[in-house]
C-alpha cells in the first residue's frame, strides 16, 4: 500500500485515540471513548499489516489467533480485584515486545554490516533498555500482587548504591552500543543488566505502592515501544507509544497526589518493608475495644436516620457486594433518606476500581461524589455506612505524624453522627495499620463479608419498616 496513505491511517488512528482517551475521562462517555479508541486501534493494525515491509502473513496471523484466544480466556475470567496483576502482565509482554524489536533490528544491522544512522541507535538503546526494565520489573509486580512471592518491600544494606552502580554500567554499556565499539558484547551484556536492573528497583517497593509502580511501568511499556516506533520509523508507533508513555505518568501522578507521596518516595522509600504490609490479612495492633453490633441494630438507627453517605472501599470489590449495597441504597431512598456514594480515589486497588463496581450496579453517576465535594457533608450526615473500607477512612492519616499514610487525604466518614463499620475482622487494610476510627463512641462494627452482611441489613430493614 502506498506510504503516503499509511501514514494518513496513521494520523486518522492516532486522532482517534486521543478522542478515545478524551472520552475515557467520564464514566458516561467511557464506552464510547474505548469504541473510538478500538476503531483507531483496528485502523493502526490495518495500515500496517498492509505495508509492503510484511513479507509473511502466515506467523503474523498465527500470532493473531494465539494472542487474542490467550486474551479472551484471560479477560473473561479474571477477577475485577486481580486487574492489577493483569495490567502488570500486559505492561510487562509490552516491554519484553519492545526489548525483541529492537534486538531483532540490530541483530540485522550487524549481520548485514549496515551502521544505523540517525536517531536509531539511541533508538534501538532505549527500547532494549527501557523494554527489558518494563519486561522483568512487571513480572516481578505480577508475582507481588498474586501473592507468589512476599508483598512487601525487599531491602537490604546499600541498595540503593548497587542500584546506582548497576544504572551507571547500563549509561556506559549503552554508550558503547551507540558508538558500535566490541560488537554484539555490550549490546547483550546491556540486555542482561537491563533485565537485572527492572527486577532490583521493583523488589524494594511494595504495600499499597504497588499500584502505583503498576502504573509507572505501564508509562515505561508506552515509552519503550516509542522508542521501537523511531528503530522501525513508524509513526503510529511513536504516538501511541507516546500517549501510552503520557497517560501511565499522569495517572502516577494523581495516585501519588491522592496518597500525599512523591514519587521518589514511592520508588525509593521502601514502603512497607516492615511491619508487612499487603494484604488484608496482617496483623493491626489493637488499640481497645471495638464494639460489635448486628444488622438489626443497624435497621433501628436507619429507621431515625434522614441522611446516609455511603463509603465503598476494597471489601466490596472482594465480596461483589455492589448489588446488593445499590439494593440497599434504594430501599433506604425509598423510606425517604437522602443517599449518597463518597468515593475515594485509591479506594480500592486501581482508580476508578469503585465507580466501575457501582455503575455496573447501576448506580446514578450523580450519586457518586468525590472526595473533596462529599467531605464537608459528613458532620451534617447521621450515617456513614462503610463497606469494606479501612485506610482510606483512617483517621491517623490526619493526626499521626508517624504513620505511613500521614498526610494521605481521607474521607472524613468519622465526623458523621453514626458510622457503621461493615468488614470481617479487625485486620488491617493494604498498607499493613490499625484503623483508631474503629473504636470511637459512634463506630459501629457489623464483622462479616460485606455482601452477606448488607444483604441481612436489607432484610432487617424490610422487617422493620
Ligand atoms: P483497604 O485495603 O484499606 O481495606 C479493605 C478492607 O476490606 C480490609 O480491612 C478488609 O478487612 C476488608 N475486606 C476484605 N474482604 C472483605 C469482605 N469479603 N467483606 C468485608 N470486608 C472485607 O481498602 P481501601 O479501599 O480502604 O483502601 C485502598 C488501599 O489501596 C489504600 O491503602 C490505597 O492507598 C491503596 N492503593 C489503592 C490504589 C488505587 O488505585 N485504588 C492505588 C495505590 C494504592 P477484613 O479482612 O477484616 O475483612
Amino acid at each position: 500500500m502506498n506510504t503516503q496513505l499509511i501514514q494518513l491511517a496513521y494520523l486518522v488512528a492516532a486522532v482517534l485515540l486521543i478522542l478515545g482517551m478524551r472520552g475515557l475521562s467520564s464514566a458516561k462517555t467511557a464506552p464510547r471513548g474505548n469504541l473510538i479508541a478500538s476503531i483507531g486501534m483496528l485502523i493502526a493494525i490495518v495500515a500496517t499489516l498492509l505495508m509492503n515491509k510484511v513479507v509473511d502473513y502466515t506467523v503474523v496471523f498465527a500470532g493473531i489467533v494465539v494472542g487474542s484466544g490467550i486474551g479472551v480466556v484471560l479477560a473473561r475470567r479474571i477477577e475485577m480485584t486481580a486487574m492489577p496483576q493483569m495490567v502488570a502482565l500486559l505492561n510487562g509482554f509490552g516491554g519484553g515486545a519492545s526489548a525483541l524489536v529492537a534486538t531483532a533490528e540490530y541483530l540485522t544491522y550487524d549481520r548485514t554490516g549496515v551502521t544505523p544512522e540517525g536517531v536509531v541507535p539511541y533508538a534501538i538503546v532505549a527500547g532494549l533498555l527501557i523494554g527489558a526494565v518494563t519486561f522483568t520489573g512487571s513480572i516481578i509486580a505480577f508475582a507481588k500482587l498474586q501473592e507468589l512471592m512476599r508483598g512487601a518491600a525487599i531491602t537490604y544494606p546499600g541498595q540503593n548504591f548497587v542500584n546506582a552502580l548497576i544504572a551507571l554500567s547500563v549509561l556506559v554499556l549503552a554508550g558503547m552500543v551507540v558508538a558500535g565499539i566490541q560488537g554484539l558484547v555490550p549490546f547483550w551484556a546491556l540486555a542482561a543488566v537491563s533485565l537485572l536492573l527492572g527486577v532490583l528497583l521493583v523488589i524494594p517497593i511494595g504495600g499499597a505502592d504497588m499500584p502505583v509502580v503498576i502504573s509507572l511501568l505501564n508509562s515505561y511499556s508506552g515509552l519503550a515501544a516509542c522508542a521501537t516506533g523511531f528503530v522501525l520509523g513508524n509513526s503510529g508507533l511513536v504516538i501511541s507509544g507516546s500517549l501510552v508513555g503520557a497517560s501511565g505518568l499522569i495517572l502516577t501522578k494523581i495516585m501519588c497526589d491522592a496518597m500525599n507521596r512523591s514519587i521518589t518516595n514511592v520508588l525509593f522509600g521502601a514502603f512497607g518493608a516492615a511491619p508487612e504490609a499487603g494484604g488484608a490479612t496482617g496483623d493491626g495492633e489493637s488499640q481497645g475495644t471495638a464494639k460489635g453490633y448486628t444488622p438489626e441494630d443497624a435497621a433501628v438507627i436507619f429507621a431515625n436516620a434522614r441522611s446516609v453517605i455511603i463509603v465503598p472501599g476494597y471489601g466490596m470489590a472482594v465480596a461483589q457486594a455492589q448489588h446488593a449495597v445499590r439494593e440497599l441504597g434504594d430501599l433506604l431512598e425509598s423510606n425517604g433518606i437522602g443517599v449518597k456514594y463518597a468515593i475515594h480515589p485509591v479506594a480500592g486497588r486501581m482508580p476508578g476500581h469503585m465507580n466501575v463496581l457501582l455503575a455496573e450496579a447501576d448506580v446514578p453517576y450523580e450519586n457518586l461524589i468525590e472526595m473533596d465535594e462529599i467531605n464537608p457533608e459528613f458532620p451534617e450526615t447521621d450515617v456513614a455506612l462503610i463497606i469494606g473500607a479501612n485506610d482510606v477512612v483512617n483517621p491517623q492519616a490526619r493526626t499521626e505524624k508517624g504513620s505511613p499514610i500521614y498526610g494521605m487525604p481521607i474521607l472524613d466518614a468519622d465526623r458523621a453522627q453514626h458510622v457503621f463499620v461493615i468488614k470481617r475482622s479487625m485486620n488491617p487494610g493494604f498498607a499493613g495499620i490499625q484503623n483508631p476510627l474503629f473504636f470511637n463512641d459512634n463506630t459501629m462494627m457489623i464483622f462479616g463479608d460485606a455482601k452477606k452482611v448488607v444483604l441481612s441489613i436489607v432484610e432487617a430493614v424490610r422487617a422493620f419498616n
